[in-house]
């Protein structure tokens, strides 16, 4: 029916990661074109939503991308964070060696709350590269250990983040 049809074409984005790489700020960049120097905990709601069209396939999809309130600090989001998640963005900063190292605990809590879904190696801040605490090999050698697409991107520029959303987005739609 028509209405399992809109259905199946929500889809619900975790992005996880310690605190402080800019997942709040990626997503309402993403979702409203926003960014603010401010740390803040949280965007205040569950989830921004915005339509992406995935160019190679020629459809649309509704993105729900769900922000932590904080709870990345102590890995103790609740069930309901993940429950029906069919993509996921792992997120480290260029500055934060610890977010870097986090990244396989992350995947791996992931995966025990959604199973194997789509997801996406993100490594944001890449206008701080001067202060890089991670070299782009390392990174590149998770990626591939991992087997997840790797970003660069600089949320704070607007720059490829919407591609980080678009192939997360192209992968759902052509899963099995
Ligand atoms: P979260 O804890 O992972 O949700 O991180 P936030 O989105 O709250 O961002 C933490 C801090 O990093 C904030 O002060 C942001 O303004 C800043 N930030 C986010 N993205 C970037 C970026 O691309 N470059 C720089 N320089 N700062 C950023
Ligand atoms: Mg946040």
């Amino acid at each position: 029916t028509m209405q399992e049809e809109d259905f199946e074409r929500e889809v619900k984005v975790v992005v996880v990661g310690n605190g402080c790489v800019g997942k709040t700020s990626m997503i309402r960049q993403f979702c409203k074109g926003q960014y603010s120097n401010e740390y803040k905990k949280t965007i205040g709601v569950d989830f921004l939503e915005k339509h992406q069209f995935v160019k190679a396939l020629e459809e649309e999809v509704k993105l729900m991308l769900w922000d932590t309130a904080g709870q990345e600090q102590f890995h103790s989001m609740t069930r309901a964070y993940y429950r029906g998640a069919k993509a996921a963005v792992l997120a480290f900063s260029t500055t934060d060696r610890a977010s870097f190292d986090a990244v396989p605990v992350w995947k791996h809590k992931v995966e025990e709350e959604c199973g194997s879904i789509p997801m996406v190696l993100v490594q944001n801040k890449v206008d701080l590269l001067e202060d890089a605490a991670v070299s782009r090999q390392e990174a590149e050698a998770l990626a591939s250990e991992l087997g997840l697409r790797f970003y660069r991107i600089c949320v704070k520029q607007n720059l490829y983040v919407t591609d980080v959303f678009e192939y997360l987005a192209e992968m759902y739609l052509q899963r099995d």
